[in-house]
């Protein structure tokens, strides 16, 4: 089916093909009829390929934003006491700062509606990890969203199906039409989701380095400044970091791991990087709220950490089981000494993924012990025959791609890099 309500999606593709702009009524009948199946993936595909190569003028994408947003529900948070704000991330290698900083901005008095994804790729996703918390369950209804917002102050778990459903036929079409690398696309797909969660504010961390999503600085810019744009455009209070992503953050790589770790964030001993970026954020997140607070400061203190406890029994969690361990454990070796001049963090994150840590295909199972911890970071000085990464993994059969995938990844030289600031910049 191709024309239905008076347009033609053969138009709208050729229009779009040629450099042009849809107009408003355009874009909400291509969004609503994809979403209802009035038009076949092969014409979408054929459109997004064409907005990939032509991008979007910034009243079209505003427009095809808010057309994703109304294919489902908006989640109303007007009704608590306290005022909400979230994070979003692009996605990075040992990137578990949601699991701190949740907790940690609820304990200074905000409400965290923090609804999720899976990871996908060598970068995790935050409900993978939590799932390693023997118990926890990631689906909840939004009235459960809702109480547990009003009684605890955060939560983290699984969009659910009915918001934003556009962007999951969206996404799931262009991960497999090559067409996920487009700004517009990116942007739009992830704001219509925070829209529609209902958070006031936002503080979004755009990762960028080699284990990004996007390597260079100036994308990343670009893509921080339309995210920001949209979110504006609809009343959110929306601020973006910039922040570096050519090092794994911390040294746990993989879903209990990182859950480990970021426990011992919370208790007052977390690496240095991980505190440093969760503080920025968290600073953010106050301006934006109005709230006073010293993050860094109850994170030294573990204040964060009842809430942490009471966030995770509140999912069905305990916070005190045993987290799984991997029954296979090999050791990655200096062959000279030296520093540490580099640890590529793509390199790890596939690494960790090819150990059993992350998903090809979102229907994939993970595995919550799988992993990788840094046993060394870039400036640390080691001897011949150190160890520098401990893989873990259910599965001896994975151990050879993720030997493979750690060709190169480490250098070790003479002397200790000059340390790059962990905050490239601030957008909005
Ligand atoms: N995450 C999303 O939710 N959408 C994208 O397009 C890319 C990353």
């Amino acid at each position: 089916m191709t024309a239905t309500a008076g347009f033609d999606a053969v138009d709208l593709i050729r229009a779009k093909r040629d450099g042009g702009e849809l107009a408003d009524e355009e874009v909400d009948w291509l969004v609503s009829a994809y979403a209802k199946g009035n038009i076949p993936d092969e014409q979408m595909a054929a459109w997004l390929m064409a907005t990939y190569w032509r991008g979007m003028a910034a009243r079209e994408l505003s427009r095809f934003t808010g057309a994703i947003v109304a294919s489902g529900e908006v989640i109303d948070l007007s009704g608590l006491s306290r005022p909400t704000v979230d994070k979003h991330s692009t996605g990075g290698v040992g990137d578990k700062v949601s699991l701190v900083l949740v907790p940690l901005l609820a304990t200074i008095g905000a409400a965290v509606p923090q609804l999720s994804g899976r990871g996908l790729g060598h970068t995790g996703g935050t409900l993978d990890k939590l799932e390693a918390i023997p118990g926890w369950r990631s689906r909840l209804t939004n009235e459960e969203v809702l109480a547990q917002l009003e009684t605890v102050g955060c939560v983290i778990c699984a969009a659910g199906d009915g918001l934003a459903p556009a962007d999951r036929k969206l996404y799931a079409l262009r991960d497999v039409t090559g067409t996920v690398e487009s700004i517009p696309l990116i942007a739009s797909s992830i704001m219509s989701k925070k829209i529609a969660e209902g958070t006031s504010s936002l503080v979004l961390d755009v990762k960028v380095g080699t284990g990004a999503f996007m390597a260079e600085r100036s994308r990343a810019a670009e893509l921080a400044r339309t995210m920001v744009e949209l979110g504006r455009a609809r009343g959110m209070n929306v601020v973006a970091l910039l922040t570096a992503m050519d090092v794994p953050l911390g040294r746990a790589v993989g879903n209990a791991l990182e859950v480990a770790e970021a426990v011992e964030t919370l208790q007052g001993r977390g690496p240095a990087d991980l505190v440093d970026v969760t503080a920025a954020l968290a600073e953010v997140m106050l301006e934006l709220t109005g709230l006073k607070g010293d993050p860094r400061r109850a994170l030294a203190e573990a204040a964060a950490m009842p809430k942490w406890r009471e966030m995770v029994r509140a999912q069905g969690g305990d916070p005190d089981a045993p987290l799984p361990e991997a029954p296979l454990v090999e050791l990655v070796v200096a062959e000279q000494e030296g520093v540490i001049t580099a640890l590529e963090a793509r390199a790890v994150g596939v690494a960790a993924w090819r150990l059993g840590a992350g998903r090809a295909r979102k229907e994939d199972p993970v595995s919550a012990s799988a992993g990788i911890i840094c046993l060394v970071k870039p400036g640390e000085k080691v001897g011949k025959g150190q160890p520098l990464l401990e893989l873990r993994t259910d599965d001896p059969a994975r151990l050879d791609r993720a030997r493979q995938a750690l060709q190169g990844a480490i250098a070790i030289g003479d002397e200790a890099p000059a340390p790059g600031p962990l905050v490239l910049g601030r957008v909005g």
